[in-house]
């Protein structure tokens, strides 16, 4: 999978500081932008998540380059209402290579991996007979496994982009998921330090795992529950 920031808010963390000063200020938003200096947007940018104020973290976004990620997790991926997608297309684009992803879990098994080679090469090769007897790409793909690699541009605001890591960095999230996410905190912090740091899975603003099976990190609650008894 490649993960590549390919256009983001022109200074991110001022834009959001500026906006959250704005509600409390008789200053424009433009003579703001002039006197803000680093160390106040870093304290302003802390304040905020620590009351909860999110809503200037929207002042803020991203666009990412997403490829060579599977169908399973695009489809996860555009779960996530708060953001635009443009993704491509099965229906325009004849899939005549072959790409696809293969799990670990599958990989490290040698009889039941060159069974999933076997099974995902058969469907496309299936999909290619049926491009050669004039079937449509957009009815062909029926066949191919939701293995198989996709790219897409994905543009999100910091405050979903938060919400989306609080969920998908989650280690009880599906692997893909997750190394796509963390991918994607990896090219924000690039930019935006103060704003990477808050991409954290859920468990580092509860204090505790809301998972029915902690990973580790954080007990769940009512680990923590029955200590108290
Ligand atoms: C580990 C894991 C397992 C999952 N398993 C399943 C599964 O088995 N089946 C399944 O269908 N999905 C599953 N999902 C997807 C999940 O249900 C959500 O669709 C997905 O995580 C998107 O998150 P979201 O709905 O919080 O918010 P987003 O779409 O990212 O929106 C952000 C927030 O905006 C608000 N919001 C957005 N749209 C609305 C709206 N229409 N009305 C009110 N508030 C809104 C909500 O507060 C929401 O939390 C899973 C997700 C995870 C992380």
């Amino acid at each position: 999978m490649e993960v590549a920031l390919i256009g983001y808010t022109s200074d991110p963390e001022l834009a959001i500081a500026t906006a959250a000063r704005v509600s409390s200020s008789s200053t424009t938003a433009p003579e703001l932008l002039r006197k803000l200096t680093r160390d106040q947007v870093d304290s302003l940018i802390k304040q905020l998540i620590s009351r909860g104020h999110l809503s200037p973290f929207e002042h803020a976004s991203f666009t990412f380059a997403i490829s060579g990620i599977s169908r399973v997790t695009s489809h996860q991926l555009v779960r996530h209402r708060l953001a635009s997608y443009t993704q491509q297309s099965q229906r325009y684009v004849s899939l005549k290579k072959l790409n696809y992803v293969i799990p670990a879990t599958i990989s490290v098994n040698p009889e039941i991996e060159s069974k999933y080679h076997e099974a995902v090469r058969n469907a496309h090769q299936l999909y290619l007979n049926m491009l050669d007897a004039d079937i449509p790409a957009e009815d062909a793909r029926y066949v191919l496994p939701q293995a198989m690699e996709t790219n897409l541009v994905m543009t999100m605001n910091a405050r979903e982009l938060m919400h989306a890591c609080s969920l998908r960095l989650c280690l009880k999230a599906q692997w893909e998921i997750v190394q796509l996410f963390q991918a994607i905190k990896g090219e924000v912090e690039r930019v935006a330090p103060r704003i990477g740091a808050e991409l954290k899975p859920k468990c580092y603003q509860l204090g505790y795992c809301d998972e029915a099976e902690s990973c580790g990190i954080f007990p769940t609650k009512e680990e923590i529950e029955v200590k108290v008894r």
